[in-house]
Order: C-alpha cells, then structure tokens, then sequence
C-alpha cells in the first residue's frame, strides 16, 4: 500500500470513528446521508444499553420526518426468487423516480447467527444503484428486539427520503405476521405447479396477501403459471373478506426477465388509492402505531424486569430448583415476579 493511499484508509477509519450527536445524525439522515444512515440503523439494532439510548433519541428525532412512503414486505419461501425479484422490481420503481429502501428480516439468523437476506452480494445491481439503499437482516441482539429494530429502520429510511420501502423475509412462517404488522401491503411470491404444502406456505400467509405473484413465468413455464394464476384466483376468493375490503391479485412474472413488474406496481398503486379512498390506509398505520406501542411496552417491561437487582439475585437459584423439579415454573415466576413487584 502507498503512503498516500494507507493515509487515505487511515482517515476513513478515524471517519467511521467519529462520534456524532443527535443533531448531526438526523441532520444527516434528512439530508439523505447514507453512510450516517447505516451507522444510526447499527445503532438502532445493537445490543448495547448506550446505543440503544442513542438510537432512541435519532428515530425520535427523524419521526416527525418519515411516513411518506409506501412500505412493502415480500415474503416467498426459500428459492422462490425473491432477491431477483426485488431487484427485478426495485430497478422498476427507482425508474419511475423512487428511491428504495430494502430491509429484511430473517428469523433463520436467530439460529445460524448468519444473514441469508438482504445480503449485499445478491443484489449487485441495486446495490450499485445511488437511488437504492440494501441494509442485510439485524442479527439477533437488538436491545428492542428484531421487529422494534425494522420499525425503527423504516422511519430513518424515510427520514432519509426513500420513498419505498421493501421488507423482505423468508416463507417460513414466524416472521410473516411479524413483517404484515408494519407494512402497508403484503405481497406473496409464490411458484406454479408446487403445490402449496411443497412451498411451505400457510394458509394464513396467503390470507395476508394483498397480491399473489407467480414468480418464474418464463420459457415453459409460461402456462403452468397462467394455470397457477386461475387456480390461486379461484382460491382467493372463498377466503374471508379482508378488512380493507380489497380484493387480492394474482399476477405472473419473471424476475430474471424483468417482466410483469408494471403490473405488479400497478396493484400496489391501485391498493394505495382504494385504501386510501376508504380510510383504511391510515387506519392500518394507527393500528400498528398501537401495536407498536405495546411491543416496545413490553421490551421496557422486559428488562427493567431483568435489570432488577433483586430478580438478578433470585434467578439462578429459583431456576435451579425448577430444573431439579422442586417447584413448578408457575410457582417460580410468581416468586420471581413477586420480588420484581415489592420495589
Ligand atoms: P430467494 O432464495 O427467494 O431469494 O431466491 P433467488 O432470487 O436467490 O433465486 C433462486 C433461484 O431461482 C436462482 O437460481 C435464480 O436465478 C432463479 N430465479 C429467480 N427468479 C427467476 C425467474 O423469474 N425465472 C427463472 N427461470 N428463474 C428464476
């Protein structure tokens, strides 16, 4: 390495250092500063106490700036195409004039400690798009929890002025509801001729759907997903009736040849205005605006309950003894919660 160029690695490193107050985040954030935008979502998503004090004060302070968006998640099982859809679709949003935001969550990463969405590398395109910002899933930790940590992201994205925003996650059933309580519209990726048990999907997750697309509709394909799309369509409509009296879409596309992404945007487009006309837009996000009072609640519950001194002092013991069946589990978080309550 040249003298030059390590001094140049030398400022960056000391640049990344730099400890910024709120003001210069938000400022930053709302003048569309990605690089302070990613250290904000980091701090948003650590485990620590301070950052996460942090954080707080920087998505408080970019609330009043976000909102104006439309937020989408996207669920498929595994394989089903979703990192080349989104960037398949995302390029078609950024050019009608948005700026796109991708997000994910991945419960797998619980497990594995590892990122399977949102991953840089699968989306070379996008990435390399200025009008596009791709932030991999939050590994476990957050102090808020995952589903606090997307929330929280989703705000300083728009603060940041991306207009859309993709949330993406994998088909595997925990993370849907998780994703549905913080989007505006739900779209489902799904194969033709794969049989609905073979794609891992339930019920409930079809029910969630705003739209339906049938992914991979290309060289033979082609009529299989045509078929698909009937039969699906046929389905649909012997669910309940959604609350937002919309009735879901089915489309087909192809992610690896761009097509049937001006269909798709156009559904998302026609739900915004039906639900926008009946109220329902604003209403969904009242909801989740309560409900994420209630989870955020019960982070604080959470550790003030485990930063207790005295719930510190009695829980490995009482733990002991309800592995050694001394007491039942019932019994010993009463003690324990008890304990929590006499201060
Ligand atoms: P993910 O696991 O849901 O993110 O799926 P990927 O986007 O990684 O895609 C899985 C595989 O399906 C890859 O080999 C893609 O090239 C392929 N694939 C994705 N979309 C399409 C499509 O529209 N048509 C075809 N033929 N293959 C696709």
């Amino acid at each position: 390495m040249s003298f030059e160029s390590s001094r140049i690695a030398q400022l960056k490193r000391m640049q990344n250092r730099k400890q910024y107050s709120v003001k210069e985040y938000i400022e930053g954030i709302r003048q569309g500063n990605t690089q302070l935008l990613s250290k904000a979502i980091t701090l948003v998503e650590s485990s620590k106490p301070e950052h996460h004090a942090l954080a707080q004060k920087i998505v408080e302070g970019c609330m009043p700036y976000s909102g104006n968006s439309i937020r989408i998640g996207i669920t498929g099982v595994p394989g089903v195409g979703k990192s080349t859809f989104i960037e398949a679709f995302g390029t078609h949003a950024i050019k009608q004039n948005h700026k796109l935001a991708v997000l994910a969550i991945d419960p797998s990463s619980q497990v594995t400690k590892g990122s399977i969405l949102g991953d840089k590398t699968r989306m070379l395109e996008l990435s390399a798009n200025k009008n596009a910002f791709i932030r991999p899933s939050p590994s476990t930790g957050a102090l808020g929890g995952v589903a606090n940590a997307t929330r929280e992201s989703i705000i300083l994205c728009e603060a940041a002025g991306f207009d859309v925003i993709f949330v993406e996650t994998v088909g595997v059933g925990q993370s849907e509801t998780m994703v549905h309580s913080m989007v505006d519209f739900f779209l489902l990726l799904m194969l033709a001729g794969a049989g609905d048990e073979l794609q891992g999907i339930k019920r409930g997750i079809m029910e969630m759907a705003d739209t339906i697309a049938i992914n991979k509709a290309d060289g033979d394909n082609i009529k299989k997903a045509k078929l698909a799309r009937r039969e699906y369509a046929n389905a649909i409509h012997l669910f309940p009736p959604t609350k937002s009296g919309w009735i879901p879409k089915v489309e087909t596309c192809s992610a690896i040849e761009h097509s049937g992404m001006d269909k798709i945007w156009e559904t998302i487009d026609a739900y915004k205005r039906h639900t926008t006309a009946n109220g329902y837009f604003n209403k969904k996000r009242a909801k989740q605006a309560s409900e994420w009072m209630h989870a955020t609640l019960l982070e604080f519950l959470k550790s003030s309950f485990y930063n207790n001194t005295d719930v510190q002092s009695l829980l490995k013991e009482i733990e002991t003894q309800v592995t050694a069946g001394q007491i039942n589990p019932f019994q010993a978080a009463s003690q324990l919660f008890d304990s929590y309550k006499k201060d």
